[in-house]
């Protein structure tokens, strides 16, 4: 009884929203959340949903805390760095400090197409923390396969993308793009930069689409490829709609899975 209390308590002010309200609140106390990456994505989105109060977050992650990730990775401090901490397990405490009723599971390990199927298993969406393309082709694979929602996110500088991906409803991400760009073009922050704000404010919108999914408000999703580029003041909503007519997509409509193929 005193739970309930303070848990009416402690989301009083989201729960004032009403897109959300106490229903919306219970449907995020019963779900679980796969999180591909903790790096710079991966610390704000699990923050703001292990803070919303969803059920459960599992984190998958093989990377370990260093110097230059401090500036976007807000999980972590010095002595992670200093410590060499793996980012699933310093995370994993953090998260566990500021909502203890949240379930976090931390799997140190990378995720492929040998273990996706086990490491999304019971969960109920997926938001993309990676920082690079063929890990988010074997997302897309499994999520349409298993229509399981996923959340495409990427940074480069102040340049940020991110995509909703209900399987059956809107474009998955091979109806935008063939696969992975050779490892050779492929940018990412390792090569290019990257400033925290870019990263906070796109992982912020996924965290609120992750929170539209869970609480069953398909309606209010965000249908587009949205582009923001924090530097020059740009936000542009990219209409794909278009990118799922005809049979094209050997993924979500010829129903070929590549990347989860060896
Ligand atoms: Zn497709």
């Amino acid at each position: 009884m005193q739970a309930d209390a303070d848990s009416l308590e402690r989301y009083r002010r989201q729960t004032l929203c009403p897109g959300l309200g106490l229903q919306g609140q219970r449907s995020l106390s019963q779900s679980r959340v796969l999180i591909v990456g903790v790096g710079g994505l991966g610390s704000w989105s699990s923050e703001l949903l292990v803070r919303a109060g969803v059920g459960g977050v599992r984190l998958v992650d093989s990377d370990r805390v260093d110097l230059d990730n401090l500036h976007r990775q807000t999980l972590y401090d010095e002595s992670d760095a200093r410590a060499g901490r793996a980012k699933v397990v310093a995370a994993a405490g953090r998260l566990s400090q500021i909502n203890a009723t949240t379930r976090v599971e931390a799997m140190e390990t990378r995720l492929d197409s040998s273990n996706v199927e086990d490491l999304a298993r019971g969960c109920d969406v997926i938001l993309d923390g990676t920082d690079n393309f063929p890990t988010r082709f074997v997302l897309n694979d499994y999520a349409v396969q298993s229509s399981t929602p996923w959340i495409f996110a990427g940074v480069v500088g102040c340049e940020a993308q991110t995509m909703t991906i209900l399987p059956g409803v809107t474009p998955c991400l091979r109806c935008i793009l063939d696969g992975p760009p050779p490892a050779e073009q492929e940018v990412n922050a390792r090569t290019s930069g990257v400033l925290g704000p870019a990263v906070s404010a796109i992982a912020a919108i996924q965290a609120l689409e992750a929170i539209k999914v869970l609480t069953h408000q398909l309606d209010q999703i965000n249908p587009h490829l949205l582009k923001i580029d924090l530097w020059r003041n740009s936000i542009q909503h990219v209409d794909v709609s278009q990118a799922c007519e005809g049979e094209n997509c050997p993924c979500c409509q010829q129903r070929r899975f590549d990347f989860l193929s060896p």
